[in-house]
């Protein structure tokens, strides 16, 4: 190999992923916004790997602070911050800044639905939480915002890793998937937890390891591309469709998510209605 193509690229952080999605590409991830829900270990590696892809801005949306017991998959955040009891999103946008101090990155610590309103301009939102009520205000806010906004939306469980690439209401939007006995459940969860700080700090305490959400994390990103890169070079998720990692068995699932006619979301029934 001559040392003229050695040479090539050297100087460009971005070099790389240019041979990988070209340089439209490239410049169509810089010049996007991505909203990012939730700043904990699925919310971190992705925000990750965007920033690493050269997404030009990134709001990072989180109410929670950096605890101890975040440090065994979180890795931005550390035992400094958890003894100083740091926001999740503070900490993440210190810790992508150190990588990729070009990003604009805005943390905001505070819930989903107290975001300041131009978090809603974004590009395409990410929902990497923990949290169904969450996720539903998110739906019902895009589902009302009058645009097609893309939507990523991650989970995890012990051993599974869940990937959706909605973009409602073309497609199925969050809640199709939702009973209308868990919708009844979770809304008046949601009236619980507003007045019930120890079940907040309750329900956190799930089995979590980061084999699992560096993996999430990671098939979240990768579903960003097809929407923000324009030819992604093939990545796999695409719109209206999810796809599920099992570490425990090793197998992969991919497939549609069926849009339900009968969803507990009106906003999204009423879409499915328009011509
Ligand atoms: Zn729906």
């Amino acid at each position: 190999m001559s040392s003229d193509r050695i040479e090539v690229g050297r100087e460009d952080p971005h070099d790389r992923t240019r041979r990988a999605l070209g340089r439209h590409g490239v410049e169509r991830l810089g010049a996007s916004r991505v909203l990012v829900v939730g700043a904990g270990a699925i919310g971190s590696e992705a925000a990750k790997n965007l920033a690493q892809l050269g997404v030009g801005r990134l709001d990072l949306v989180d109410f929670d602070s950096v605890s101890p017991t975040n440090l065994n998959r979180c890795a931005f955040f550390t035992p400094l911050q958890a003894a100083a009891g740091t926001p999740k999103s503070v900490a993440l946008a210190e810790g992508l800044a150190r990588f990729a101090p070009d990003v604009g990155t805005r943390p905001h610590a505070c819930r989903i639905e107290e975001a300041p309103d131009d978090v809603w301009e974004a590009d395409l939102v990410l929902v990497a939480v923990d949290d169904n009520a969450a996720r539903y205000h998110v739906n019902a806010r895009l589902l009302g915002s009058g645009r097609a906004v893309p939507l990523v939306d991650a989970a995890m469980g012990r051993t599974l890793c869940q990937v959706q690439a909605l973009l409602p209401p073309e497609t199925a939007c969050l809640a199709c998937l939702w009973s209308k006995e868990y919708h009844e459940r979770l809304m008046s969860e949601l009236a619980r937890e507003s007045c019930d700080e120890f079940f907040l700090r309750a329900v956190e305490s799930f089995p979590a390891l980061p084999v699992v959400s560096s993996i999430a994390g990671a098939l979240a990103a990768a579903a960003v591309l097809p929407f923000l890169a324009g030819d992604s070079g093939g990545f796999a998720a695409r719109p209206g469709r999810a796809i599920r990692f099992d570490l425990a068995t090793g197998t992969a699932f991919e497939g549609e998510v069926l849009k339900n006619p009968e969803c507990v979301e009106i906003l999204c029934r009423r879409g499915r209605q328009s011509p």
